[in-house]
């Protein structure tokens, strides 16, 4: 379960929201049993159940647990909006892979509209998926996801990251094995992944304007929601063999 950080004391913790129901009623717990609850922040605990009501379970806190799960780098995935339910088998699975963030994008070759409705609703049931991934993968961070941007925007956030990256299929990209190559452990970075159509020779040199690499993702053409998969499967052996 996940207890957002200002409910989580050194003693105490205080669980509210959908968990509640899932603790109560899906688990049928009983005060006197133990839980494993998260931060989202990268912190662990081992936590004994001493009350539980229709709103709030509160837990005291018996262990802190000292293993440490997450990717040494952190890594974001900017992502082109696909089609249909892939959104959220890419958040799905990227999150058990352990990326560190998400934000959607739209750009040129995006077929996907979302109006301000669509997209509160959407991104709603994308974070329920990103949550239910972290509890299943015992994940201590739990991955931010981000509201869709415009792809001038993906290409803004440059600066909060260590190295900025956009996958592209053509040749001239550099290789994934040596962007991870050259980073260490607490870099951070963000990789944006064309839709299905992939992207625009103007965006990707506006993208090099900006300072993001070119990278190639290997020989093969894979599709839009394998390509963060690989992604994270790489920085996974790259960091944790
Ligand atoms: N329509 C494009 C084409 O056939 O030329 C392919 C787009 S691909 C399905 C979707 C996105 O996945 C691309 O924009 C790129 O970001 C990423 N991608 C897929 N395979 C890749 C590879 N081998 N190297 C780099 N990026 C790749």
């Amino acid at each position: 379960y996940f207890a957002e950080p200002h409910l989580f004391t050194e003693q105490e913790i205080t669980i509210i929201g959908d968990d509640v129901h899932h603790i109560v009623n899906v688990m049928r717990a009983r005060v006197g049993e133990e839980i494993f609850v998260s931060d989202g922040a990268g912190k662990t605990v081992r936590a004994k159940l001493v009350s539980l009501s229709p709103k709030e379970v509160k837990a005291n806190v018996v262990e802190v647990l000292a293993e440490e799960c997450e990717l040494p780098i952190r890594v974001t995935i900017g992502q082109g909006l696909p089609k249909g339910e892939k959104m959220e088998w890419i958040l799905q699975k990227g999150t058990e892979l352990g990326a560190y963030s998400f934000f959607p994008f739209s750009s040129e070759r995006t077929i996907v509209k979302l109006d301000a409705k669509k997209e509160a609703k959407k991104l709603e049931r994308w974070r329920k998926i990103v949550k239910e991934a972290a509890e299943q993968s015992h994940r201590a961070v739990l991955p931010e996801l981000l509201s869709p941007v415009s792809f001038r925007e993906a290409l803004q956030a440059a600066k909060s990251y260590t190295k900025c990256a956009i996958a592209y299929e053509k040749e001239g990209s550099t290789t994934l094995h040596h962007v991870l190559g050259d980073m260490s452990a607490d870099d951070s970075l963000l990789v944006l992944v064309g839709p299905e159509g992939g992207f625009s020779v103007d965006e990707v040199a506006q993208a090099e304007k900006m300072g993001f690499l070119t990278v190639s993702l290997g020989p093969r053409i894979l599709r839009t929601e394998t390509a963060s998969q690989y992604i994270l499967a790489c920085a996974s052996y790259q960091f944790e063999r």
